[in-house]
């Protein structure tokens, strides 16, 4: 995402008042999708929210109207930007999105730049919607989980066949339309063994401009319940149980998850032949965003930041809830149709539950020596116990650890050599 440099920003100040910003990841036509990953969080949400049977959940026109209103009056800052997800968001139309683009133009402040970033799954896209997209600057994430057996081994239409050959015709449409795109690969059981295969086809043969890897990490009740990472069942595993692999007859975690370990190795895979010939010409979030917290500044990203929060969720009923990943009945805050988003943004309840991310922490992780770049990850994984029977540790923390550990000293090394102070991890005074 762009940034710019807006002369009426003066320090938290813009326009003579507060700077007030707030995220939302809009699902205009909710959990609805044209394709069936076996993986995908999303859809059961279908079930879970109670659509009602044959109706569009689409979003109304007037629904629509009232967020694109109340999302811009309740922020002051330079910059507002809209994200679009679904279910898969494309399925409503150029002319949906036309419609959102007037809108935004209708609310915008004079001296306000609106930004839009959309999610896809890339089967919809043909040239009308890359001149929609290029027209209006929208910044396009697109899933694509490697080579074409990788991609295809979950990413399957209704009929089951495999949606490759698609995607690659969006991302030659992309590069012909030069499309601001990102790329947002899933780290499963199977894309996990083989990081380089994903790694050097992301970056030779897509040509991504930015990787996004997103570990893919279900407990097997995940539709009906939503992650509580407080629980002290007896019957919680701990780390290293054997009834966290995925797999494994015993498993608590869909078949389809990567494990602790193997996403451990697959950053390390990706890390190296990154640092050894890559760094610089190829963008990968992750290892961008972690650099931060080796300096001494704050990782971008919430699943490695102190608090969650900053990014809550919107049905296309106008429900909201705390985040994308915890939207399930109690996580629901409120509607934008009987609520100010701005009250929903700075509610307790809101407020609570990204405080939770670092108040519940395991001694674990306040003892871990990387804990300032990894604060527990994401409250949606914690669903594990400590060795010695403490509840809340991330299922994926042996994975983080050992990728830490192993990269520690060449994040303190690319510091340096762009001579910037190393202000985290084992290796400052070296
Ligand atoms: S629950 Fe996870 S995805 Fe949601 S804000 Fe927190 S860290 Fe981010
Ligand atoms: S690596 Fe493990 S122990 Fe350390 S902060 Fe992350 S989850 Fe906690």
């Amino acid at each position: 995402m762009s940034t710019i440099l807006n002369s009426n920003v003066v320090n938290n100040n813009f326009n003579g008042k507060e700077i007030k910003r707030m995220h939302i990841m809009a699902k205009p036509i909710g959990a609805v999708c044209n394709i069936d990953c076996n993986y995908c969080y999303y859809l059961s949400k279908q079930g879970l929210l109670d659509y009602k049977k044959g109706c569009s959940p689409e979003i109304e026109d007037e629904t629509l109207e009232h967020y694109i209103r109340n999302y811009i009056t309740s922020q002051n800052a330079p910059q507002i930007i809209f994200s679009w997800q679904g279910g898969e968001p494309t399925l409503l139309g150029v002319d949906f999105f036309e419609r959102v683009v007037a809108l935004q133009d209708k609310y915008c402040p004079n001296n306000v730049e609106i930004l839009n970033d959309l999610q896809t799954n890339g089967t919809l896209i043909d040239d009308k919607w890359c001149q929609f997209l290029k027209r209006n600057n929208f910044l396009v994430g697109l899933s694509i989980d490697g080579p074409q057996m990788l991609h295809d081994s979950y990413r399957t239409n209704k009929s089951g066949r495999g949606t490759f050959n698609k995607v690659m015709k969006t991302v030659d449409l992309f590069h012909k339309h030069q499309i601001q795109f990102t790329t947002l690969t899933c780290v499963n059981n199977l894309t996990s063994r083989n990081p380089l295969e994903v790694y050097r086809f992301l970056r030779d043969e897509v040509r991504s401009p930015m990787m996004q890897f997103i570990p893919i990490v279900e407990k097997r009740d995940f539709r009906e319940f939503a992650p509580d990472s407080t629980n002290n069942n007896l019957l919680i595993p701990k780390q290293g149980d054997k009834s966290l692999i995925p797999g494994n007859s015993r498993s608590i975690v869909e078949p389809w998850c990567v494990s602790d370990v193997a996403w451990g190795n697959f950053l390390i895979a990706i890390f190296d032949e990154w640092y050894q010939k890559d760094i610089g010409r190829v963008h990968i979030q992750y290892f961008e965003a972690i650099l931060q917290a080796w300096s001494g500044r704050q990782n971008p990203m919430c699943t490695l930041g102190p608090v969650c929060g900053k990014g809550m969720a919107m049905e296309p009923n106008g429900d909201v809830y705390t985040c994308d990943h915890f939207v399930y009945p109690e996580y629901k805050t409120g509607s934008i149709l009987e609520d100010d988003l701005e009250t929903l943004a700075y509610s307790s309840k809101q407020a609570m539950f990204g405080l939770d991310k670092i108040n519940q922490l395991p001694k674990k992780c306040q003892q871990c020596d990387y804990q300032f770049a990894c604060f527990g990850e994401c409250p949606k994984n914690r669903f594990i116990k400590t060795e010695n029977g403490e509840a809340g540790l991330n299922y994926l923390c042996a994975g983080w650890h050992k990728f830490f550990s192993h990269a520690d000293k060449d994040f303190s090394q690319i510091l340096r050599t762009l001579k910037q102070p190393v202000a985290n991890g084992k290796y400052t005074h070296v």
